[in-house]
């Protein structure tokens, strides 16, 4: 492709894993970034998505902020890819499904000793959270999926490196993880 890529990173329910795994690419940072550009992601400080090639997303929904921020990336990215298990599957975060989230909450700040016991965060900036933590496409269509927990830092390489080169990105096995 002629230009730089425009790519936008964020993470919904995950926990940076996926972004530090990222970054295992290495030194392989510095030709990526002559053919790269970032967008909203932890190595910018740019808030909002806006129109991006490629937008990379960690971690699955589990409040309202997340499918806010899920739909924009949506909206502003012409590929987005589903990162790792957490988005792709719902992953660790989405083990709290088959629990009720109104009991989860009363044991975790009411009832359990330890903690505070100042009763259930209500403050109007927190998000309210769904009932379960679900995949981000059971919200919005995704292009691509990159399965790992986290996915390797070589994987991210080929798929990056395969759409910087108008190649349809395709991973030998070795780099497919379903952990
Ligand atoms: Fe973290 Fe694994 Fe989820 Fe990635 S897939 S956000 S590494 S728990």
């Amino acid at each position: 492709m002629t230009g730089k890529l425009r790519l936008a990173t964020t993470s919904l329910a995950g926990c940076f894993g996926c972004h530090t795994s990222f970054l295992d690419i290495d030194e392989r940072i510095i030709p990526l970034l002559e053919r790269v550009s970032f967008d909203r992601s932890p190595l910018t400080d740019v808030k909002h998505a806006g129109a991006c090639d490629v937008g990379l997303i960690e971690g699955g929904v589990c409040n309202e902020e997340n499918l806010h921020v899920l739909r924009e990336f949506r909206a502003g990215c012409r590929t987005l890819v589903a990162v790792g298990a957490c988005a792709i599957t719902g992953g660790l975060p989405a083990q709290r499904n088959r629990f009720d989230v109104g009991a989860l909450l009363h044991d975790v700040y009411v009832a359990e000793p330890g903690l505070t016991r100042r009763g259930v965060p209500d403050d109007v900036e927190l998000p309210r959270l769904f009932d379960r933590v679900r995949p981000v496409h059971e919200f919005v269509k995704v292009d691509y999926f990159l399965p790992g927990c986290p996915p390797p830092a070589d994987a991210f390489w080929a798929f990056l490196t395969a759409l910087l080169d108008g190649r349809e990105p395709a991973l030998p096995k070795e780099l497919l993880r379903y952990d």
